[in-house]
């Protein structure tokens, strides 16, 4: 007999008791047997609950708000605004170095770079173990329970070597190698490269990736990073709960060769509005997208109408996580995904520094 058929059963016979004899003792039985099929059906909800949601960050490297409001009211990003219309589509602003590295570790720890340690893209230490998301959710839920994932486009400012001592003699290519400085060392003149931000962290995943889009032309430089990106939802999205970062680097770079206001930016963005659309297909394919929360944002934006960036604290946030309510910053995009995952993100050591976008927040103005 199932639970529902056994309370069924109980009511009907409490209800010709009541018809009978219309006693106050009853009522006590009554309540009891109403508390106890109160208690089976929460039991069964519990039984048939939802796994955990995935989390699906994409990282849109260097997309700047302007002209991306430009692109939605033109209607070039369809796949992001479908996304945001599950959810919501949010201003960030970015409060201190608006560069890669400090950015996206931003992103992942949520916490400012006085304690991720990562300042700028030539000034920085190791991420200190288990500050990011994807290692926390490892500490959470456990490591056989979670495939998490970081997929990076882009290879300098975006890994975890060690330090690097380069023989300058032996250095043949035009430029020195990205972020190096010349050192000396036993009268030997060597280019050194400090070890990377996620020297720690790259350990801590189950998967780690770098420099997907190596030898990929300027002009289709996200198809080897969404095409990987896909093969391993493929892999691992069915079998257990999952957590991807995956950073597309290519606004970035067209942004530096042809400038903020160029076509190549703009086909650039659909370009990752298209691949946007490629993992939701493939999401709902697996049959997973209704338990996938998926964040889009960027680590920093453009300098109007340049090809720098280094004023350029303007990006946003788009996601199907609908209890997203207000604009923020950077470092409130991690406490968001805890809040959303009801993970309790303020026991974290130390103190997260952003507010869940998931509720009011309104600072005192003075005092
Ligand atoms: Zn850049």
């Amino acid at each position: 007999m199932t639970a529902a058929n056994f309370c069924c059963r109980n009511l009907r016979h409490l209800a010709n008791l009541i018809e009978e004899r219309r006693g106050g003792a009853y009522g006590a039985v009554i309540l009891g047997v109403l508390t106890f099929c109160l208690g089976l059906s929460l039991g069964s909800t519990v039984t048939i609950a939802q796994a955990p949601p995935n989390v699906l960050i994409v990282g849109w490297d260097g997309v700047q708000r302007g002209h991306l409001k430009e692109m939605i009211s033109k209607g070039e990003v369809p796949n992001l605004m479908q996304l945001a219309s599950e959810g919501n589509l949010v201003a960030i602003d970015i409060l201190g170095n608006t560069e890669t590295k400090p950015g996206w570790v931003t992103v992942l720890t949520g916490y400012f770079s006085e304690k991720h340690r990562v300042r700028g893209n030539y000034h920085w230490e190791t991420i200190p173990v288990g500050l990011t998301i994807l290692e926390r959710l490892e500490g959470y839920y456990g490591d056989e329970n979670i495939f998490t994932a970081m997929l990076h486009g882009k290879q300098g400012n975006m890994n975890g070597m060690e330090e690097r001592w380069i023989p300058v003699d032996g250095w043949t290519k035009p430029n020195p190698p990205h972020t190096a400085k010349m050192r000396e060392k036993d009268s030997i003149q060597y280019w050194y490269v400090p070890r990377q931000q996620y020297f720690y962290t790259k350990d801590n995943v189950d998967l780690f990736k770098s420099y997907l889009s190596k030898g990929s032309p300027l002009d289709n430089m996200n198809g080897k990073t969404g095409e990987y990106t896909l093969q391993v939802m493929d892999e691992y999205s069915g079998s257990e709960q999952f957590a991807i970062f995956v950073q597309f680097n290519s606004p970035d770079k067209v942004g530096h060769k042809r400038g903020e206001n160029s076509q190549e930016y703009t086909d650039d963005i659909i370009s990752l509005d298209y691949w946007l659309g490629r993992f939701v297909e493939k999401l709902k394919e697996l049959g997973v997208y209704e338990n996938t929360l998926i964040y889009v944002t960027s680590d920093h934006g453009f300098n109007e109408g340049k090809r720098t960036h280094n004023d350029a604290p303007f990006v946003f946030l788009a996601t199907n996580d609908e209890s997203v309510m207000r604009r923020g910053y950077l470092v409130d995009i991690a406490p968001t995904i805890y809040e959303s995952l009801g993970i309790n993100w303020e026991e974290f050591e130390p103190i997260l520094d952003g507010r869940p976008l998931n509720e009011p927040y309104n600072p005192p103005t003075w005092d």
